[in-house]
């Protein structure tokens, strides 16, 4: 493929990269939010825009199957990076790792009194990484989706979960304890991409370096 294919989660990561793609005169011809099409033509003949999971823009990256894509701190974590050169922070999609428990659970005891603690998340290796750093021992599980739900169900006694605003927290009655990580989108970049196709790669890489805001 001598073009360029520039891997895209719909929904927030799509809405928030449409800037920074306007600055280096990239324009999508359709919105997957709208469109069911999964690969995208662009204002630009040589670009492309393919629509993939957002845990799946990093492997999309590494294989070489898109030169460039936007993902997650969160997401790039839980992949580990391989095979990707991580350029830029595009200051999007921001939001916060935490950890959260039903309101009236007393967090800081449990975790005192060293009990084992039971913490369902979608971002196993961020959890654990976390816990093993504080030295409190854990029984993780593994979900897909709708944290919010497990100390609820009695599956877990907290979650480590996404927040921005809050407010799924405090409707489903749940309050965030700790704060594990800040959360933004970068630039991903295949390697051997950015060795071979240089040239068309760079005024790009330099154009969201220049739209970037702080
Ligand atoms: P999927 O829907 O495929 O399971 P997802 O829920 O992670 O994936 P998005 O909701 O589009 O997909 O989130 C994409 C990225 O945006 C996440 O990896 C995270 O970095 C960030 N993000 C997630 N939730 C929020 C939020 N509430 N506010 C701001 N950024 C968020
Ligand atoms: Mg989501």
């Amino acid at each position: 493929m001598n073009g360029i294919t520039i891997a895209l989660s719909k929904g927030r990561i799509f809405e928030e990269t449409l800037p920074l793609l306007a600055a280096a005169g990239i324009v999508p011809d359709e919105n997957p939010d709208t469109s069911r099409k999964l690969i995208i033509q662009t204002s630009r003949p040589d670009v492309r825009v393919v629509v993939v999971r957002a845990s799946d823009v990093p492997t999309y990256v590494q294989h070489g199957a898109a030169d460039l894509g936007v993902a997650g701190r969160d997401v790039l974590i839980e992949h580990g990076g391989a095979g990707l050169y991580q350029p830029l922070d595009l200051n999007i999609a921001r939001c916060r790792m935490m950890v959260a428990v039903p309101e009236g659970f007393d967090y800081a005891h449990a975790v005192r009194q060293g009990a084992r603690l039971k913490v369902a998340t979608k971002y196993l290796r961020i959890a654990r990484e976390h816990f093993a750093a504080k030295g409190v021992h854990v029984d993780l599980i593994k979900l897909y989706g709708s944290m919010e739900l497990a100390p609820l169900a009695g599956l877990a006694d907290a979650i480590v979960d996404l927040v921005s605003t809050g407010s799924t927290l405090k409707a489903n009655r749940l309050v965030a304890v700790e704060h594990v990580l800040d959360i933004s989108s970068r630039l991903i970049v295949n390697q051997a991409a950015l060795k071979l196709k240089r040239e068309s790669l760079a005024p790009i890489l330099d154009a969201f370096t220049a739209a970037v805001r702080p």
